[in-house]
């Protein structure tokens, strides 16, 4: 089951939203994690599209493919009120 590292949403109960894996490049994968307050030592984790601008994304193709250098900048912290709200489900059982 994914579930967005940054705002908690599970992809189960919100099929619309895309979950992006974490980046092959160590540079921004740190700063993924940073973002998500992980260690580094995590190997999995995910981050749905809220957190992403449309000029992150390379391609929509199929389906929206994140640029290499695309970090997670939209709805952290102060604004992550605003994405949970937006969200009907109460996802508090998660953690
Ligand atoms: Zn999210």
């Amino acid at each position: 089951m994914r579930i967005c590292g940054i705002c908690k949403v599970e992809q189960a109960i919100n099929p619309h939203l895309t979950f992006h894996s974490l980046p092959k490049n160590s540079d921004i994968r740190k700063q993924w994690l940073e973002i998500m307050k992980k260690k580094d030592s995590i190997k999995t984790a995910f981050v749905c599209n809220q957190h992403f601008k449309p000029e992150d994304y390379r391609d929509f193709c199929d389906r929206p493919i994140l640029k290499n250098t695309a970090v997670p900048r939209l709805n952290i912290e102060d604004e992550l009120n605003t994405c949970v709200e937006s969200i009907e489900h109460d996802s508090m059982e998660v953690m």
